[in-house]
């Protein structure tokens, strides 16, 4: 473990179950009022069953409580642990329960999936199990393990060990603490990486020297829960983490684990928060080397993407936020380099199209600063993807164009859901036969509608005139062709007995 953590409220030389440490942090977390440090057997213990039952529904107390049941009879002792205890302790809600046992986990998801009907996947090689419960939730259970790094940055191999040695192979202590949920010691604190003190302090702290080496998706991590929680990453492990990083340990990560952390860190709280750490660090250029965030303009445009995706998202149009935040970072390399990030990690055919038309945002803000007419703006920004438009309503407050915003703005807020006011079905009342004029006619109707304000009545005036229009040169047309093949197949009747003379001779 790391030496001396920079806590700024405890000595550094803080014993970990010291009576005046549990009480100064008992009284300076925010939930003071419900820890406890109890003694018990000569040993002072902290114990979070007053917090649990204040803060967990009474369903949810009974379900640990019946694992613990279980685990105790089997003669194991199980925790729950990780992201659960760590948002317990800060008062943030989250029901996404992680538990560890040490003994058999994935016995003890056997047995729970009978008690609950709950559906199970098991993973042997890491030792745990998921049970998909039939309210819905998901319990991740597993059996307390030691890992064990072959090559910097793949996955372990893994082994059953004690809980205390389990709590030793995590990212960080704040994510290191169990709580007992075995009948007779259920809510009693297991601390041994001592992440209580740096919850209190706000610190995020790796566990020993080579973490960041033997997992590189650290880093991610750490970026990730500092800002999420307004925390720092503790000196010693800023110092270990710069450099894994600019020994370049993130490029031996496979594209997929890269991809996934940079997914979990676009859809935090303040995503471009900790895209600027990202950056501080050195970070992006191992993603890709076309990533950067160099440039005053890029680093406005990121600032001002959450308020363009409020526009977006109250249009009520659904967008992919780790595409969208990759835009800005992509903006000014070259088409090639854009093409190798979708190739290299492997992006689909639509996203790759969003990612590579976000090349030309400038053009977009050029073009709709101009003069337009509404249904002319709805059809042009129509054939661009959502994440586009976001873009490039971020980049037109960066770059202060008003008149493109204003455009941008108002085609999220009245054109990109505008319908016409009159239906398909409508115009086949009226007479219409159906065929392919009645999507023309609503496309006029609706362009009646944006750009003279007509009411309905004048709408199904214009997209009958359409309608009919096009049924007429469609019919005419159709009466041409068939004159033409008439005329056409009696030629051939003339010409085939010549063209059968001559394929007989030719034999
Ligand atoms: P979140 O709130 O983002 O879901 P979490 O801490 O619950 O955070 P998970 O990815 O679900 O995150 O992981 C659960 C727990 O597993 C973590 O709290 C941590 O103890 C451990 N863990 C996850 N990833 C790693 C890793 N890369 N290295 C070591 N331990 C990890």
């Amino acid at each position: 473990m790391l030496a001396g953590a920079a806590c700024r409220a405890e000595p550094a030389n803080h014993r970990l179950y010291g009576v005046p440490c549990l009480i100064d942090i008992a009284s300076q977390l925010c939930v003071r009022a419900v820890i406890r440090a109890a003694v018990s057997e000569g040993e002072v213990r902290l114990n979070l069953s007053a917090l649990m039952m204040e803060r967990f529904p009474r369903w949810l107390i009974e379900r640990l409580f019946t694992i613990g049941h279980i685990a105790e009879c089997s003669g194991w002792r199980a925790f729950i642990v990780g992201g659960f205890v760590r948002d317990l302790i800060l008062g943030k809600p989250n029901l996404d329960i992680d538990i560890m046992v040490e003994g058999d986990g994935i016995a003890l998801a056997r047995e729970l999936s009978e008690t609950y009907g709950a559906k199970l996947t098991v993973y042997e090689r890491f030792f745990t199990a998921t049970l998909h419960m039939p309210d819905g939730r998901r319990i991740d259970i597993a059996t307390c393990r030691r890992e064990r790094y072959e090559r910097p940055a793949v996955l372990p191999e893994v082994e059953p060990a004690s809980a205390e040695e389990d709590l030793l192979r995590r990212d960080f202590s704040i994510n290191a603490i169990a709580v007992h949920i075995t009948p007779s010691r259920f809510g009693d604190v297991l601390d041994v990486c001592r992440g209580i003190p740096d919850l209190q302090c706000g610190l995020i702290r790796i566990l020993h020297e080579r973490s960041f080496i033997d997992d590189p998706t650290r880093a991610f991590r750490a970026v990730r829960f500092e800002q999420r929680f307004s925390f720092k990453i503790e000196l010693q492990t800023e110092h270990l983490m710069r450099d894994a990083i600019k020994a370049g340990m993130i490029s031996l990560l496979t594209r997929d684990r890269i991809k996934h952390e940079w997914i979990r860190i676009c859809y935090e709280p303040n995503p471009a928060a900790c895209i600027f750490r990202m950056a501080e660090f050195d970070m992006l250029r191992w993603i890709d080397e076309a990533l950067s965030l160099d440039g005053e303009l890029k680093r406005r445009v990121l600032f001002n993407l959450p308020e363009a995706e409020g526009l977006t998202r109250s249009a009520g149009v659904a967008y992919e936020r780790w595409l969208l935040y990759l835009m800005p970072l992509i903006d000014g390399a070259d088409f090639e380099s854009a093409v190798s990030i979708c190739r290299r990690y492997s992006l689909s055919a639509k996203h790759s199209q969003a990612l590579l038309s976000s090349l030309s945002t400038d053009k977009v803000i050029q073009a709709v600063s101009l003069p337009m007419q509404p249904s002319a703006i709805k059809a042009y920004l129509d054939a661009l993807p959502v994440e586009v438009i976001a873009y490039a309503i971020a980049k037109a407050i960066a770059m202060g164009f008003r008149r493109a915003l204003d455009s941008l703005i108002t085609y999220l807020k009245n054109y990109i859901n505008a319908r016409p006011d009159v239906t398909g079905s409508e115009l086949i009342s009226a007479g219409i036969p159906a065929g392919p004029w009645i999507g023309a006619a609503l496309r006029e109707a609706l362009k009646a509608k944006l750009d003279e304000g007509c009411d309905k009545t004048r709408q199904l005036e214009v997209a009958l005139k359409v309608a009919k229009g096009i049924a007429a040169v469609v019919s005419r047309g159709a009466k041409i062709g068939e004159e033409g093949r008439n005329t056409r197949s009696r030629k051939r009747d003339k010409i085939a007995p010549d063209h059968r003379e001559y394929t007989k001779s030719d034999d």
